[in-house]
């Protein structure tokens, strides 16, 4: 009898050609976010089992296992040779003693005769005589004692299953460099990005000084605990002040966050080409401020030809907010520690700029030279969760 976790996997990616690539990409993905506790993963149809671990590590093994995508549910079970008189007694022993209850089975080995139904009777049964506490509901029960017998001669008897994060697995649906920020959106992009299978690079304009070390800490931090669900994230942390300086000194202060954008998606680009990326993801959402209206995207969109990702188009704060606090980013987002964005803030920004208005005010900068000099001193961090 060992104690061992059940993971069972989506089912849709489970059918087509591409089963075997998602099968070995989230078995990479959950021995990569289980390194450094003691077991071992095994995998069997259409779900992997975790097994030989020390009770201590229970815990944490579970709540990684939730967090990575690909996975549907988890079930913290007991493993036990495949013997319906076993089953019984085992059921019996490891089930509480009062409380009303129903017996599930689910029976892949078909060379055993007896039906799903009848076994679960017999189980039921040998509870019932084992525990006078014990009544048998078949709709309002305390517990459910499910028997998942598997074909080759295991059985498992679990209780719960545990949602798991859904999604596909990370790093079968190509890469995306994610524009984060410090705040509360860009992460809650990332992280709906990363449920489809994509991998994630970040990159995040800081202001040295205007922005202190404490301003990019965050951020690291931000990108850690969006890893968790995506895997390492490597994030390029691209100093802006230079840019921030041209602009301001040449051209009209009210375009300073429109230029200042169409530089950031103008970097992006080339870091994500760089890193063989197919997609920028931004946590733009229509109309929030003013450089978000659709003139304002619009106009920063068209200095860039590879496609962006805004899984927060459509999307009210109050859900995003929402979702930051569900996948724990939320605390760090409203630490309050100034963006770069926020640094020379315009008092009256445009909220409607025009795309050949704002060409032309980029013919005063050196647009080559400021790009080049950005990307040249970005520093690399990797940002890893476990
Ligand atoms: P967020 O909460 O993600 O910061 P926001 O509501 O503050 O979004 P903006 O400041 O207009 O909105 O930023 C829009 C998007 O531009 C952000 O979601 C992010 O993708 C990107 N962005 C903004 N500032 C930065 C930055 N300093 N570094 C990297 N990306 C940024
Ligand atoms: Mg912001």
């Amino acid at each position: 009898m060992d104690k061992v976790i059940i993971i069972r996997v989506g089912e849709l990616f489970l059918k087509g050609n591409n089963k075997r690539y998602f099968e070995d990409t989230l078995s990479r993905n959950i021995r990569k976010a289980l390194d450094g506790i003691k077991c071992y993963l095994r995998s069997a149809r259409n779900r992997f089992i975790v097994e030989n671990y020390a009770e201590r590590d229970h815990g944490a093994i579970i709540m990684r296992l939730q967090k990575i995508f690909g996975i549907h549910s988890v079930s913290p079970a007991i493993k036990i040779h495949a013997d319906l008189d076993e089953i019984s007694r085992v059921a019996a022993e490891i089930s509480p003693k009062a409380g009303k209850f129903r017996v599930s089975v689910n029976k892949a080995d078909k060379t055993i005769q007896k039906r799903s139904m009848d076994i679960a009777a017999d189980v039921g049964q040998f509870m019932l005589k084992n525990s006078k506490d014990l009544t048998v509901d078949l709709f309002k029960y305390d517990f459910e004692v499910n028997i998942d017998i598997r074909e080759d001669k295991t059985a498992f008897i679990f209780y719960e299953r545990l949602e798991g994060a859904g999604g596909l697995p990370s790093g079968c649906g190509g890469k995306a460099m994610l524009l984060l920020s410090g705040g509360i959106d860009s992460p809650v992009a990332g992280h709906k990005i990363a449920r489809r299978g994509v991998q994630l690079f970040a990159v995040h304009y800081h202001s040295f000084p205007y922005t202190s070390e404490k301003a990019k800490q965050k951020v690291i931090d931000l990108a850690k605990t969006v890893s968790k669900y995506s895997g390492d994230i490597e994030l390029s942390v691209v100093p802006f002040t230079e840019i921030q300086y041209a602009i301001r000194e040449k051209c009209p202060i009210e375009f300073m966050i429109t230029l200042m954008r169409r530089f950031m998606m103008r970097i992006a680009e080339r870091l994500a080409i760089s890193k063989g990326c197919g997609a920028l993801v931004t946590g733009e959402s229509l109309g929030q401020v003013a450089s978000q209206t659709m003139e304002s995207i619009i106009v920063t969109n068209d200095v860039v030809k590879l496609p962006v990702f805004r899984p927060l188009i459509g999307s009210d704060k109050y859900e995003i907010i929402e979702d930051a606090r569900n996948i724990e980013t939320y605390d760090l987002s409203i630490l309050p520690y100034e963006d770069c964005c926020t640094v020379f803030l315009p008092k009256n920004p445009v909220i409607k700029p025009r795309l050949s208005i704002v060409e032309d005010m980029e013919k005063l900068l050196d647009i080559e030279l400021l790009v080049e000099g950005a990307i040249a001193r970005t520093e690399t961090i990797i940002c890893s969760s476990y």
